[in-house]
């Protein structure tokens, strides 16, 4: 169970401020090996690697934190096949200790004045707007699935809202448009909120969005 401080943690908020550390959340959590090795066993059922694979994985005896603290300072994703399925199995893991330590920090409306475009709880990026009735967007967090108010229209990074500097890439199949900012750089995944499902299922979906940002150079 992750270590937050819950009032510190709200009044941080409060004074917008983000409520904690995440790399100190991470750590209060001990060993993550034993997680790595529970997330590796359900991608061989799922069928995302074989059985060789995850004990080649295991044989490697991956560095989880470093591929943790990696993922928070937006390392690329590794080529190596040990490498990127050990680190998209880390992903899994600190994501859900992460949505744990902001389940604790409260329900949403703790943050429902929160005018920036970090995360509240953990100052990570968001990686998924959901499009609402109201027309606004709702920003999702990538590292611990926070959910708030996007503070403007258009790129998130640089106030910039039209074609051809943001450009989209409408992906039927998938019901995500791909937003990119031709200016300074970032992504982010839209869609509308109806018919949502698990942020996993669909991070899980969406992965091939991502590689094809990060192949243009972009990030969340
Ligand atoms: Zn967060
Ligand atoms: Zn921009």
């Amino acid at each position: 169970m992750p270590s937050v401080d819950v009032a510190a943690a709200r009044a941080r908020i409060a004074g917008g401020q983000i409520a904690y550390d995440a790399l100190h959340v991470i750590a209060s959590c001990g060993d993550l090996r034993p997680g790595l090795a529970r997330v590796l066993d359900a991608f061989e059922v799922a069928g995302i690697l074989s059985n060789d694979e995850r004990r080649s994985v295991i044989a490697g005896e991956p560095d989880v934190d470093d591929l943790v603290s990696g993922w928070f300072t937006g390392d690329r994703v590794p080529r190596a096949g040990n490498r990127r399925l050990a680190r998209q199995a880390a992903i899994v893991v600190a994501n859900a200790l992460l949505r744990a330590a902001t389940e604790r920090v409260g329900a949403p409306s703790t943050w429902r004045g929160w005018t920036r475009v970090v995360c509240p709880c953990c100052g990570g990026s968001p990686d998924i707007a959901l499009l609402e009735r109201g027309g606004h967007r709702t920003l999702v967090c990538a590292r611990c699935d926070a959910q708030w108010r996007a503070p403007r229209t258009g790129c998130l990074g640089c106030y910039q809202v039209d074609a051809p500097v943001l450009a989209r890439i409408e992906n039927p199949a998938l019901g995500y448009d791909l937003v990119m900012c031709n200016s300074c750089g970032r992504f982010l995944k839209e869609r509308p909120r109806r018919g949502f499902e698990s942020l996993l299922v669909e991070r899980a979906i969406t992965l091939e969005l991502d590689l094809a940002a990060e192949q243009r150079g972009l990030r969340i």
